[in-house]
């Protein structure tokens, strides 16, 4: 049987960190990457468009973790420990630059993933760290003297550290295999989706935007500010996708059924948006409603939303009843949409669920239940919003997990 010091099992991106990180500080280790499937990083390759959003420009801890709807304080001590600028120094250290796009969003300058995936290969070969493809860990056993690995096809290995950085399972069940841990696993639920609402009239204006509204889910306290695009399926953007990132427990415990109210105006204030309104009925009395759209609405969503407020076409603004002008102030300040289904965003699809923090020492992620045994990457309960936040996940958890484990050894 074969032994080594580390078995890490999954071959994306937090467990290429940790072994890179773990064979730098304790050169000479025998380190070993299993994965399940035939390739390693898939998900890298894949990411961003084929660019992979390596990391958000994003600096201080404090803003960082506002960016990952689960994991609350905890994250403090994970991503004060490794930040943004470590993510951009280690890369920069073996010759890649960032650049960051006007969103915040950071990505090689040879925009392509190939550059992640050839520098972490390069990197294992340089440092002498095995890579084993075609291994699907099945089962962990606790030796007294380590661990044993078991695979699928029945090979086994033995290791006295074990890194587990699986990645995020769609289904319940895939998690089975790690019940003999002793840990709890929170159900996986999807996060980061668009919302759905067919038979909406509104759905006829996809592609318009504005690019600073508030979308809010009418019966619960989430709401989101930022951009909101409506598409042929409903509604997306990045306010809608945070939303079904912090939103995501609630909205899977409600089939995915429920209501929204979007805002399609920054101004914050109904009071100030009527009076506002009113001041403009009184100097432009002749001006057609429908034909001057305000606040920077696309002229279609303003024509949508004066028939929705039952105006006709043609009126003036002298002639614009009360009734409705409250109206249409209600369709500028909480339109109402019914949201039924979601549609995945871009093929990103991250979950939420996994280990628990609460059940691993912090900041070294090692079990409370297994001495020797650590978690990493998105098989943690840590999920980012889109934006290069997953990648800088594995990037800090990769690195902590790798850090204390060849520190244990
Ligand atoms: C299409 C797409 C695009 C994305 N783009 C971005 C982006 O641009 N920026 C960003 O920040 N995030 C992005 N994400 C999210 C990001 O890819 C993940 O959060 C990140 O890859 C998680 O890293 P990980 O190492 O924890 O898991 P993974 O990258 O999923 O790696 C886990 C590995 O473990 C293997 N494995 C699973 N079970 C076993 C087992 N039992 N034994 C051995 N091996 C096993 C898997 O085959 C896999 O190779 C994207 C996700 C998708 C799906």
């Amino acid at each position: 049987m074969k032994s080594f010091d580390i078995a890490i099992a999954g071959g994306g991106a937090a467990g290429f960190f940790a072994a890179l990180r773990a064979a730098e500080c304790r050169p000479g280790s025998r380190i070993v990457i299993l994965e399940k499937t035939g390739k390693f990083l898939s998900k890298v390759k894949v990411s961003g468009g084929g660019r992979c959003n390596v990391t958000h420009d994003c600096l201080h801890t404090s803003g960082l973790i506002r960016n990952y709807p689960r994991g609350g304080n905890s994250l403090k001590k994970l991503f004060g420990a490794f930040k943004v600028e470590d993510t951009i120094a280690w890369f920069k250290e073996r010759g890649i630059e960032l650049k960051v796009e006007g969103d915040g969003r950071m990505f090689p300058v040879s925009n392509s993933s190939q550059t992640i995936i050839d520098c972490f290969l390069e990197e294992a070969r340089r440092l002498n760290v095995q890579l084993v493809t075609n291994f699907g860990v099945s089962k962990l056993e606790n030796t007294g003297r380590g661990f044993l690995l078991r695979s699928l096809k029945g090979e086994v290995i033995h290791a006295e550290r074990v890194l587990l950085a699986t990645g995020g399972y769609a289904k319940a069940e895939a998690y089975h295999w790690l019940q003999d841990t002793g840990h709890s696993i929170i159900p996986p639920v999807p996060s980061l989706f668009t919302f759905n609402s067919p038979e909406n009239s509104i759905r006829q204006l996809a592609g318009i935007s504005v690019p600073q509204g508030l979308v809010k889910i009418e019966g619960t306290k989430l709401q989101y500010e930022g951009p909101v695009l409506i598409t042929h399926w409903g509604f997306s953007g990045p306010a809608v996708l945070k939303l079904s990132a912090f939103g995501a427990d609630w909205v899977h415990s409600q089939d995915y059924q429920f209501t929204i109210q979007i805002r399609w105006v920054q101004e914050p204030q109904e009071e100030v948006l009527r009076q506002h309104l009113l001041s403009y009925q009184l100097t432009h009395p002749k001006r057609q409603l429908h034909g001057y759209p305000l606040y920077e609405i696309p002229q279609r969503l303003w024509h949508y939303l004066c028939l929705k407020a039952e105006i006709p076409e043609g009126q003036r603004w002298a002639e614009l009843s009360k009734k409705n002008l409250n109206k249409l102030i209600e369709g500028l300040f909480r339109d109402r949409h019914e949201v039924k289904g979601k549609t995945t965003f871009k093929e990103e699809f991250v979950t939420c669920g996994g280990i628990p923090l609460q059940e691993l020492k912090l900041p070294e992620l090692e079990s409370r239940i297994r001495p020797g045994l650590y978690f990493a990457g998105e098989l943690l309960n840590v999920d980012g919003i889109t934006g290069g936040f997953n990648f800088q996940n594995a990037w800090t958890t990769g690195w902590l997990t790798g850090t204390a484990i060849a520190g244990s050894l």
